[in-house]
């Protein structure tokens, strides 16, 4: 089997890197690296580019031999899509227009697709799944619901096989602690804590305690990247038997407020994490949780990781010693 990576040398994207070649798949990393790292990707090949320059994007699709794509490459930021929303739609929609294409024209049928909670926009539900309403309120939602429509024509128009797999929130690093989040500036909530507790970082900014949450703070559902991989391997097999265009929704099933995160991390780091009470962000929805019901159901999809301490320890382990 040999799987070409778009956006293999970013956080999510890596820890499958690592999943594929320890999988014994032939595994090809294509990376703008604007904001991935070169160091992540180990022992693959590696080829610099840009889906947006398609043709060089052609030629290796059309030389590889390639039995299935997986795309992570994105501009993955609610806010900054609200203030650059051409960026976002041109990155995130024509990027993989370019993809889709080019897989097209080199006869490689199958797709697996990073998309995101922020599909659904607004919540209706304690528990969304797949059936809840999607109605992004941000570019970036828009821009990967965008992608997952596309994915849907393609099905029926070109008989393309994809999975679109919406992350709820992305969350920790590799056991052996190698691999791990390293963005520039950092924006998530688990590093920038970490990094507050080491002394990495001025003190964490807690965006709103004025949300209809329990204590206030946004909620979210906190999903371990390896498990995140693994739902991708599940994925690939998926596809040998099933046609069309498919959408899981990935987490684990149970909310985290940010004042419970601190906690938490207080307690694997065991040291208070400093942080002030700042205003909210734009575009954050209250409570994001998932149900994965049908990704355990159709991929026998189970994280493993299912204990918010055990995720953050291995962020703890990597941002005491990040390698980028
Ligand atoms: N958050 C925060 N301070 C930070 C970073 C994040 O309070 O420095 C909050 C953010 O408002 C959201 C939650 O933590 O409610 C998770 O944010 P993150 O950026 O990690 O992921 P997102 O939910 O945007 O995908």
């Amino acid at each position: 089997m040999k799987v070409l990576v778009c956006g293999g040398a970013g956080y999510i994207g890596s820890h499958m890197v690592r999943r594929l070649i320890q999988d014994g798949v032939d595994t090809v990393v294509f990376d703008n690296l604007s904001t991935g790292h070169r160091e992540s990707v180990g022992g693959a090949s590696f080829v610099q580019g840009d889906l947006l320059a398609s043709s060089q994007l052609r030629e290796l699709l059309s030389q590889g031999r390639f039995d299935a794509v997986m795309h992570f490459c994105a501009r993955s930021l609610v806010g900054e899509s609200v203030q650059q929303p051409y960026a976002y739609y041109e990155n995130n929609v024509v990027g993989t227009l370019n993809l889709l294409q080019a897989m097209r024209e080199a006869g490689v049928g199958k797709l697996v697709f990073s998309s995101t909670a922020a599909v659904f926009g607004q919540p209706e539900a304690d528990l969304i799944d797949e059936a809840h309403p999607t109605r992004p309120i941000n570019p970036y939602g828009a821009s990967k619901r965008m992608v997952e429509t596309i994915l849907e024509d393609a099905a029926r128009a070109h008989g393309l096989r994809s999975v679109a797999l919406r992350y709820f929130n992305a969350a920790g690093a590799s056991p052996e602690g190698d691999i791990g989040e390293s963005h520039s500036p950092e924006t998530h909530l688990i590093p920038n804590m970490l990094r507050a507790a080491n002394g990495d970082a001025p003190t964490l900014k807690v965006f709103g305690n004025d949300y209809a949450t329990p204590d206030g703070t946004c909620v979210r559902d906190y999903v371990h990247v390896d498990d995140l991989a693994d739902a991708h391997s599940r994925a690939l097999d998926f596809m040998t038997s099933n046609d069309g265009a498919h959408a899981f929704n990935l987490g684990n099933g149970a909310g985290f407020s940010v004042m419970q995160m601190i906690d938490a991390a207080g307690q694997v780091a065991k040291r208070p994490i400093p942080f002030e009470i700042a205003p909210r962000r734009q575009g954050d929805p209250d409570r994001l949780v998932a149900s994965s019901a049908k990704a355990r159901r159709e991929l026998g999809w189970q994280p493993r990781y299912t204990e918010i301490a055990d995720i953050i320890e291995t962020a703890w382990r990597w941002h005491r010693n990040p390698r980028y």
